[in-house]
Parts: C-alpha cells; structure tokens; sequence
C-alpha cells in the first residue's frame, strides 16, 4: 500500500528539520509519496529534490495563509507553477509583510518587557541564510522560540497562550489572501489544492471553518479538505468527510509535521492513493519529483 502523507514543514518556514532532513524522516516513517508544503513559500523544494532515494515521491507544494471573518483559513496547495506572475507577487507581499510584522509583535513585546531582538527573530527563522534569501518565511514559531529563551514563557505553547496567540497582548495580524481568490490563484497557476484542518481556523470565529465557505472554495475549483489531521478529533475528521463528501471534493489525510515543534510525526496521517490521484489530476503548473 502506498504511503501517501501531503503536508509537511521544514526549517524554510516554522518546521525545525532541513528539507533534506524532512525526506529522510519521511523515508524512515516508511512514506512513498510526502508534499512537502511550507508556509507560503516554495524555497526548501529543491533542496529536498535532491534527497529522494529511488521509488520515492515528491509532491512540490506550500501552505497558503489565507484569512475569513477574523479568522486563519489555511490552504494546502500543489503542483502550481510558483513562477505565475499574480501568485509570486502575493506570496513576495506576504512573506514581506510577515517580517515588518514580526518586527512590530518584537516592539510589542518590549514594551511589555520581554527580552526579545528581531535580530535573535531572525536567527531563529534561518531568514537571511544565504542559501534561501528571502525565500524563508518568518513566523510565531520563531518568535515563542524567542521568548522561551528570554524566560518570559515556559514553552511554544505557553508562549502562544502568554503572549502572541490570537487575542494575545503581543499579537499582530498579516497580510492574508481571501481563501476563494487564493484557490482562484492556485488553479490559475495550474495547481490543486485542499483545505488545510478546517476544525482548526484559529481566530475570532468558532475555531471551525465556516460550510458556507468550504462551499464557495469548492466552487472555485477547491479538489479536498483535509479531514484528517492530528489535530481533528473524531467527530471533527467524521464531520469534515461529510462535508467533502456533499461537496464532492476528495478528503487529504496529513500530519502536518513541524520536526520537534510538533514532535516528529510525518505519517501519523495518510491520503489514500486514489484520493491522491483524483487530487492531483488536473494539475498542470508543475510535476512531480521521483527520485
Ligand atoms: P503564523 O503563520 O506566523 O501566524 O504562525 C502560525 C503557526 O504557528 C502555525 O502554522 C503553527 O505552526 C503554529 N501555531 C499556531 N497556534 C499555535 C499554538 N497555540 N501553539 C503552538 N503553535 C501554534
Ligand atoms: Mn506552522
Ligand atoms: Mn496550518
Ligand atoms: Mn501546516
């Protein structure tokens, strides 16, 4: 049986393992086919290219942020060509806006006493290593890593609940695509893509992505939601494969791995290999890696 796992993270965004390190996880996990998707950036693609051992599958991919009602909708999306001019120029304004924000939750911070530098920020994120430019996206991640060291949290999650989750003291919003036109944009540049935990949209709302707007995503080309990921519990996965089901799109199955962010878990979710060929039919902005 094909082991299929379609979102991953690597030290390129807020995961804490090299793309390299992430296929070889990945290989140990016993997985044939990993996507691996960074937020809002393509940059660890071809550094993890080179890594595949034969008869395994890269599926070159991202995860898009994307915000509704107050809330984080996140976009899982594949084989689109990262060169298409409208999507570049969003992901460039993104990835931008995400450091002037960082540097604003650091102003924030300070001023509420917390020990932080967006220089140490940086350092934490890898962003201005060499190798990836400005390919590196800068998140919260980076920034609880940066509190934990200056004693103001006990650890990531106490930091989030502290200081920078939604609603915290030092939280900042960005800059976000509105999630049907970021399933327009994907589709325009030839890819495909799938709902990223829509149980989990953190922000003003219920926590739960609104039917209503898995609807119109699906109208605009939306081929799965991601229905089963770590964070769903029972209910949540039963339901979500409910609403792919109505909305006749496939249901993805993922681990969402973050190397030691998350505790190592490539695998703990799988796609089933039809769904993954459904998903991926009607790509045509990129191909996929064997190695
Ligand atoms: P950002 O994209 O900068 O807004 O940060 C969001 C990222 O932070 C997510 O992709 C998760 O990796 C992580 N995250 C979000 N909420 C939490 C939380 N409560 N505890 C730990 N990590 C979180
Ligand atoms: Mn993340
Ligand atoms: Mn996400
Ligand atoms: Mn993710």
């Amino acid at each position: 049986m094909t082991r299929i796992d379609l979102h991953s993270h690597s030290s390129v965004s807020d995961g804490t393992d090299t793309p390299a390190d992430v296929i070889g996880h990945a290989v140990a996990a016993g997985l044939d086919v990993l996507a691996l998707t960074d937020h809002d950036t393509v940059g660890g693609i071809g550094e993890a290219a080179e890594h595949l051992p034969p008869g395994f599958t890269l599926v070159p991919g991202m995860e898009l942020s994307c915000a509704y009602a107050g809330s984080s909708v996140h976009l899982v999306s594949y084989l689109f060509d990262p060169e298409h001019p409208v999507l570049a120029a969003e992901l460039r304004r993104i990835r931008s806006d995400r450091a002037s924000r960082a540097e604003e939750m650091v102003a924030l911070l300070r001023e509420h006493g917390v020990d932080v530098s967006m220089e140490r920020v940086l350092r934490i994120a890898g962003a201005g290593r060499d190798e990836y430019a400005d390919a590196n996206t800068i998140g919260r991640p980076h920034l609880a890593r940066a509190i934990v060291e200056a004693g103001a949290a006990r650890d990531v999650q106490d930091a989030f609940d502290r200081w920078i989750g939604s609603g915290g003291p030092a939280h900042v919003a960005r800059y976000a695509l509105d999630p049907v036109r970021a399933v327009e944009l994907v589709r325009a540049a030839g890819g495909v893509c799938s709902l990223a935990h829509p149980a989990r949209a953190e922000g003003a709302l219920t926590g739960s992505v609104p039917v209503e707007l898995a609807e119109r995503m699906a109208a605009a080309g939306l081929g799965g939601i991601e229905a089963d990921h770590p964070s769903h519990n029972r209910a949540q996965t039963k339901e979500w494969r409910g609403v792919a089901a109505d909305l006749g799109v496939v249901v993805t199955g993922s681990s969402d791995d973050h190397g030691t962010l998350t505790g190592r878990r490539l695998g703990c979710r799988t796609t089933d290999p039809e769904a993954f060929e459904r998903l991926v039919a009607p790509a045509t902005g990129a191909s996929l890696v064997s190695g």
